[in-house]
């Protein structure tokens, strides 16, 4: 299999985009009503009839992607910048989210409220599910990918697994990138060994030997960086080939869909490459002024900034 970068990129973009958005309708339901409702991933995704427009997650990774292309690397003004201008509070932003991101369009010293909402920091999956760009444009290099994850994860997530589900959210998207084969093994023990938590070492672990939808349901589908990061890499592991049943499998569970799906989605995206996306999802992602063409373009000033910064 060959798959070019750009492919990748796109790919994870728009491939976060659709998990996003199509996950989005099922918030918060039960994994017992969804399997009532849908016999499966392929009446799944049938079901869409009409436009799927994305949530907070997708908005926050276009200004991650938008501060790299631009920038080539996070830093915390144009991050805190970007946040603020592509915040559209409607888009199913939390309540903590909402008010750091009120903080810095005020100009307010939005640390402090951060720390209010969240004393220790925020564990939730906010910083996994925008880190995407972080992964596809620091692929070829560990010690960069994971220093800027970090600081991707720092203006709402302080707290140490937070920002180590980010960290591995980048580690996984980055592996794949770098893939033509996908090698399970291999893929578990470079994140395991990317793991500073027994917490994370033992999910992964858990998520490592994954090879049923019960056995994925296990893992977790709360809002908990925890409770959604090692569930969505696991989901990826479960059909490396199948773009579909790796969203698919992640919003039948129920609980935080739209996050499961996005994360999943950008892993899934960045392997297999952007034509692996059902045309049906894709056709059917929203065409607004930062829709799925922007996206599309973003992914490719992404891409060009990349080889810019490598080609010396
Ligand atoms: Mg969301």
């Amino acid at each position: 299999m060959s798959v070019s970068l750009e492919e990748r990129f796109q790919g994870s973009l728009l491939g976060l985009a659709v998990g996003d958005a199509l996950g989005g309708r099922f918030e918060a339901q039960s994994a017992e009503h969804l399997r009532q409702r849908f016999s499966g991933v392929e009446s799944l995704i049938n079901y869409v009839a009409d436009e799927i427009w994305y949530t907070d997650d997708t908005q926050m990774t276009i200004a991650l992607a938008e501060v790299l292309a631009d920038q080539g690397e996070i830093l915390e003004q144009p991050l805190c910048a970007a946040f603020v201008a592509n915040y559209v509070p409607s888009r199913g932003y939390g309540r903590g989210a909402r008010m750091v991101i009120e903080a810095m369009e005020e100009g307010e010293g939005y640390q402090a409220v951060a720390s209010k909402h969240f004393p220790g920091g925020s564990y939730g999956n906010g910083a996994a599910m925008r880190v995407a760009p972080v992964g596809l444009f620091f692929h070829d290099n560990e010690a960069r990918l994971l220093e800027q994850a970090r600081q991707s994860a720092f203006p709402t997530h302080v707290h140490p697994l937070g920002i180590e589900g980010a960290q591995l959210i980048a580690a996984a998207v980055a592996y794949v990138t770098r893939s033509d084969e996908f090698k399970r093994d291999d893929f578990f023990r470079l994140l395991i060994s990317h793991c500073q938590s027994e917490e994370y070492r033992e999910k992964l672990a858990m998520a490592s030997e994954t090879t049923s939808i019960e056995q994925l349901a296990a893992l977790g589908n709360g809002i908990e960086a925890l409770e959604s990061v090692p569930t969505a890499i696991a989901s990826f592991a479960l059909s490396p080939e199948s773009y579909a049943e790796t969203i698919g499998n992640v919003i039948l569970l129920g609980g935080d869909t739209d996050t499961l799906a996005a994360m999943a989605g950008a892993i899934s995206g960045a392997y297999l490459g952007v034509e692996a996306i059902p045309k049906r999802l894709l056709d059917r992602l929203e065409e607004s002024p930062k829709g799925k063409a922007y996206l599309r373009n973003l992914a490719s000033r992404l891409l060009l900034k990349y080889q810019a910064t490598h080609s010396g």
